[in-house]
C-alpha cells in the first residue's frame, strides 16, 4: 500500500461555486487516500474554499492573484459574485492571464520532493493544457457537466449538424466523431449507470483517452460532514413536515432572475398550497406586498448559502423545484427527489431532457416558446403552481431506472 505523500495530485477549479464545489469532495476523496492534493485559485475564493477543506490535512491551497482588466467589475473572483450573464464570457477569458503563474507553480512543484503526478483542470481552463505538456505533467480535464449534454455539445462543435438542417423544427442528427481534445484522460461527475449509453460517444471525442465517471462527487463527503447545522431552525421544522410534501426551490448560483419573474415564483409557489423552501440569491429582491403574512408557517425563504444536499436528503421533500444545473441535478438524483425542470441557461435544458424525457424522473414546468429568440420568456404563476401540483401529485418518487436516450443519434 502506497505510504503517506507518495503521490501528489493538483487540482485546478474554475472560479464558479458549480465548478468548485465538486473537484472539492474530489480533494477531499483523495485526501482520505492519503495523497497529497494542491489546489489552485485566487485569493478572493480561497476563503470560502479553506471553509471546506480545513480539516483535511493532506490539502493545501495555492493562492494566485487574480488579473485585474477593465472592463470587468472589481473583486469579482467568481462567476456567482459577477452583476449579470454577459460577463461570463471576458471572466473566462481573463482567466487564461493565469498561464504564468500557473507554469511557475508546477516548475517549482516540479523540482520539490513531491512532483505531481498529474493536473485535473477545468475544461473551462483548456490554457492548462498547454502548459502541463511542456513540462511533461499529464493533464486531466474535469467535467462538472453530464455526459449526455457534452457528448451533444462536442457533436455539435465537431459537426456542425445545425447547418444542415432547414428549420428548427428538423431533427438534429447527431454523429460521433474524431478527437477534439489531447488531454490524458477526462475526469466526469457523473455515474456509469445513469448515463452509460453516451459514454462511447462521449470517449470518441477525446484521442482514446480514457473518461472515468466517478460521480457524484459530492457522495464522496464523510457523513459527519453532512450532518453539520442540524439544529437550524429550517432542519427543525423540515423534520416535523409530513415526507414528501415539502417543494425545494433554487435555481442555483449563476442566473439572473428578474424581480418580476421572482414575484411569480412566489405567488405560484403560494397559490400551489404546498409548503416550500425557496433559496433566493436576489438580495436586492422583497417579498410583494402582503405575501409575507400569506406564507407565514407555510414556507420558508432563504437568501444565504444553504447544504443543499442536507436539505435534499431530509424525507419531508417530495420535489425539486430546480434550473437543472448539473450538480443540483445528481443531487436530487442520488436522494431520489424528482425534479419540476425549470432550465434557465448553458447545458440546463439537456440536463432537463434527460430528467424528464430520459429518466421520467420529473415534469417541465410549461412555457411560451419564443421560436429562434434566445429572450427568456417569464413563467406565469398559473404554470409554476400547476406544475408543483403536478410534480407533488405523483404517486411515489420511482423512477425508470437507467436513463434511456431522449435523442437518436447517427
Ligand atoms: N459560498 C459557498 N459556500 C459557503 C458560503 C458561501 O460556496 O459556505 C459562496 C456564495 O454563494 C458566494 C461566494 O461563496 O457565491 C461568496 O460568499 P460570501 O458569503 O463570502 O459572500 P457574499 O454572499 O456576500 O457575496
Ligand atoms: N448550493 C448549495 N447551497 C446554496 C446554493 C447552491 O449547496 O445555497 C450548491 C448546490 O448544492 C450545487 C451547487 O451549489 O452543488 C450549484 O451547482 P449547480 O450545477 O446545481 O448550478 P449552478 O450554480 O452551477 O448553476
Amino acid at each position: 500500500m502506497a505510504s503517506p505523500f507518495t503521490n501528489h495530485v493538483v487540482i485546478f477549479p474554475f472560479m464558479a461555486q458549480g465548478h468548485i464545489l465538486p473537484l472539492l469532495d474530489l480533494s477531499k476523496a483523495l485526501s482520505r487516500q492519503h495523497i497529497k492534493v494542491s489546489i489552485i485559485t485566487t485569493p478572493g475564493n480561497a476563503k470560502s474554499i479553506l471553509n471546506y477543506i480545513s480539516s483535511y490535512p493532506h490539502v493545501y491551497l495555492i493562492e494566485i492573484p487574480f488579473p485585474t482588466i477593465d472592463g470587468l467589475p472589481k473583486g469579482c473572483e467568481n462567476t456567482s459574485q459577477l452583476p449579470s450573464m454577459e460577463f461570463h464570457l471576458p471572466f473566462v477569458n481573463v482567466t487564461k492571464q493565469l498561464r504564468k503563474p500557473f507554469q511557475n507553480i508546477l516548475e517549482t512543484m516540479l523540482e520539490s520532493q513531491t512532483p505531481p503526478l498529474c493536473v485535473i483542470s477545468d475544461f473551462f481552463l483548456g490554457w492548462t493544457l498547454a502548459v502541463c505538456r511542456e513540462l511533461g505533467v499529464p493533464r486531466l480535464v474535469f467535467h462538472g457537466m453530464g455526459v449526455l449534454s457534452m457528448a451533444i455539445i462536442k457533436s455539435v462543435w465537431v459537426h456542425q449538424p445545425h447547418l444542415k438542417v432547414k428549420s428548427v423544427f428538423e431533427p438534429l442528427n447527431l454523429p460521433g466523431g474524431e478527437a477534439d481534445a489531447n488531454s490524458w484522460g477526462v475526469v466526469v461527475n457523473s455515474f456509469e449507470e445513469l448515463e452509460r449509453s453516451h459514454i462511447p460517444c462521449f470517449e470518441s471525442f477525446y484521442n482514446g483517452a480514457k473518461a472515468w465517471c466517478f460521480g457524484p462527487l459530492y457522495l464522496h463527503e464523510k457523513m459527519e460532514d453532512l450532518d453539520k447545522s442540524s439544529s437550524s431552525m429550517l432542519m427543525q421544522w423540515l423534520v416535523e413536515q409530513t415526507p414528501d410534501s415539502v417543494i425545494y426551490v433554487s435555481f442555483g448560483t449563476q442566473a439572473d432572475i428578474s424581480d418580476t419573474q421572482l414575484n411569480e415564483v412566489a405567488f405560484g409557489l403560494n397559490d400551489s398550497g404546498f409548503p416550500f423552501v425557496w433559496v433566493v440569491r436576489s438580495k436586492a429582491w422583497t417579498l410583494p406586498v402582503g405575501m409575507e403574512e400569506k406564507i407565514k408557517g407555510k414556507g420558508f425563504i432563504i437568501k444565504e448559502w444553504v447544504d443543499q444536499p442536507k436539505i435534499l436528503s431530509q424525507r419531508a421533500i417530495g420535489g425539486f423545484l430546480s434550473h437543472c444545473g448539473w450538480n443540483s441535478v445528481l443531487e436530487s438524483v442520488s436522494t431520489g427527489v424528482p425534479i419540476l425542470a425549470w432550465p434557465m441557461i448553458a447545458e440546463q435544458s439537456l440536463n432537463a431532457k434527460l430528467i424528464v424525457d430520459g429518466l421520467g424522473a420529473g415534469v417541465s414546468v410549461k412555457r411560451e416558446k419564443k421560436c429562434g429568440s434566445s429572450e427568456l420568456v417569464i413563467v406565469s404563476r398559473e404554470a409554476i403552481c400547476e406544475g408543483v401540483r403536478e410534480l407533488m401529485g405523483r404517486k411515489g418518487k420511482e423512477c425508470k431506472g437507467e436513463s434511456t436516450s431522449p435523442w437518436t443519434s447517427g
